[in-house]
């Protein structure tokens, strides 16, 4: 297994975690495997090429491309920000986020043409209560469990080599 390695994306220091405990290396590997599952949103962009905004300013203009699923056999390992160990250093807060399928947004460069990919899934919030719905008129009651969308980078296919984005 290949070693997470710390590296500066959008200037913010951020976990990278290598592919094999990732996403696919490729974006095009990403895209056919969300492929089966069909996609709620699907829309092509043309990036200009043009990047000195984005090396220079750290800066990408994203536009979504795709929204839809796909299956994370092993699970996936993502950076969570900075937290204080007790020694009073920083460390790097790792998220597991659990194999099963996940919901997606794609989004890419309109100038550079890298790709973020975002964790967008549902999941049970942490901390919050069920909602209770009560009919007024029979008096009805249901518990809704408290859900909350997931709002993780998973990482970002970069776009310096059209056509070869790997995942970085
Ligand atoms: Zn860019």
């Amino acid at each position: 297994m290949a070693t997470p390695r710390e590296e500066t994306i959008e200037g913010q220091t951020t976990l990278v975690v290598p592919a094999g405990t990732g996403l696919p290396r490729k974006l095009d590997e990403l895209l056919s495997a969300m492929t089966p599952f069909g996609f709620s949103y699907r829309e092509d962009i043309v990036p200009t090429g043009t990047s000195v905004r984005c090396t220079v300013e750290r800066d990408h203009r994203l536009a979504l491309i795709r929204e839809g699923r796909w299956l994370a056999y092993h699970g996936l390992s993502v950076n969570a920000g900075m937290d204080r160990a007790p020694s009073g250093s920083l460390v790097p807060v790792v998220r597991r986020i659990p194999p099963g399928v996940l919901e997606l947004r794609l989004e890419m460069c309109r100038d550079c043409g890298a790709v973020c990919v975002r964790d967008v899934s549902s999941e049970q919030y942490f901390g919050a209560r069920p909602a209770r719905l009560v009919n007024r008129e029979t008096g009805e009651t249901r518990v809704a469990p408290a859900v909350a969308r997931r709002n993780i980078v998973l990482g970002w296919y970069s776009g310096a080599r059209p056509g070869r984005r790997e995942y970085v």
